[in-house]
């Protein structure tokens, strides 16, 4: 139970789980959903050890099928991720992936199928799963991730139980990146829990990469720039990545997920503040909803080959029409 506890936030989810193991009726699919970064695949593992685990008090984190699991070498524990270079989301790796379920376990009586971010799947791809989620082999478990269950096929919703996973408080999460990275000072966690709306693993994606730090911090200048109306400092910023192309486009995606929550935030959707309050202010839901328009049009032309400067002027022009026409 102690790695439960460990694990931030997430009673509910916590909760299902074990009743699950105490109740000795455990699903045959289970399916969490949440944003990228909170914590799917490493949940995924604690339910894997909960189903596994050899001690009384499950998941306990300390017996060898816990270990195993934990460092991701047992041998009944496969996780699979739709990123490797074996494709293994291609309906051909999948259905080799179905013959190998009918093997039964090197060492216990089970044998877990971790499938992460499925919603990357084809819809041929995932309605090669449902034939074997439909009818598993005894032994067999999956556990499944996705960052939206829309993008899933209803039939395999209707197959699988779905948990939701949600990112943690502020202070929760500066409370990891502290553990996490003991050298980092107080106040940089708890502006990369703030800025990262309490995502654990998107905070610690940036704080470890220099480089995505520093695009992230931009982004959060830009963002301040253009609520403050001060076209001139955002194109000296944006400046800085002229035949940068690739810096840029991450920028762009950055300072699109910001305007993503300021829009969130205006709708009372969040309690998290992306923007100081005398910023958010000076700018409408509805410039908001334009100013993230501008953002995919220009992130558009920068992939279709519009050299930075000029694609970093037109947001700038387009910004500065849209919040004071
Ligand atoms: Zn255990």
């Amino acid at each position: 139970m102690e790695i439960l506890k460990q694990f931030y936030s997430n009673e509910k989810a916590k909760q299902t789980l074990v009743n699950f193991i105490t109740d000795g009726r455990l699903p045959h699919a289970l399916l969490l959903e949440g944003e990228a970064g909170c914590g799917k695949t490493h949940f995924a593992r604690l339910a894997a050890c909960a189903m596994l685990c050899q001690s009384e008090q499950k998941p306990c984190g300390q017996c060898r099928n816990c270990r195993l699991i934990l460092q991701d070498t047992h041998p009944d524990v496969l996780v699979v991720s739709p990123d490797s270079p074996e494709k293994p989301y291609a309906v051909s790796a999948l259905r080799d992936l179905i013959v190998s379920c009918y093997v039964l376990p090197n060492d216990g009586d089970k044998k877990i199928y971790i499938l992460r971010n499925i919603h990357e799947m084809s819809e041929q791809a995932q309605n090669t799963l449902l034939k074997i989620i439909e009818e598993p082999p005894a032994h067999v478990l999956f556990i499944l991730t996705c960052q939206s269950r829309a993008r899933i096929l209803p039939t395999i919703l209707s197959r699988v139980v779905t948990l939701t996973l949600s990112p943690c408080s502020e202070e929760l999460c500066a409370q990891a990146l502290q553990e996490r990275n003991p050298e980092a000072d107080e106040e940089t966690c708890l502006r990369m829990a703030k800025q990262c709306g309490g995502n654990i693993g998107r905070a610690l994606t940036i704080m470890q990469d220099e480089r995505l730090s520093s695009i992230h911090s931009d982004a959060q200048e830009a963002a301040q720039l253009i609520c403050g109306g001060s076209e001139f400092d955002l194109l000296c910023l944006l400046n800085r990545y002229n035949r940068k192309k690739e810096d840029f486009l991450l920028l762009l995606e950055e300072l699109r997920q910001i305007f993503v929550q300021v829009v969130r935030q205006k709708h009372g959707a969040t309690d998290k503040k992306f923007l100081p309050d005398k910023l958010l202010h000076r700018i409408s839901a509805l410039q908001t909803m334009r100013i993230l328009d501008i953002i995919d049009t220009v992130s558009g032309e920068a992939l279709q080959n519009v050299a930075v400067s000029l694609a970093a002027a037109h947001l700038c022009s387009a910004v500065q029409q849209q919040l004071h026409s």
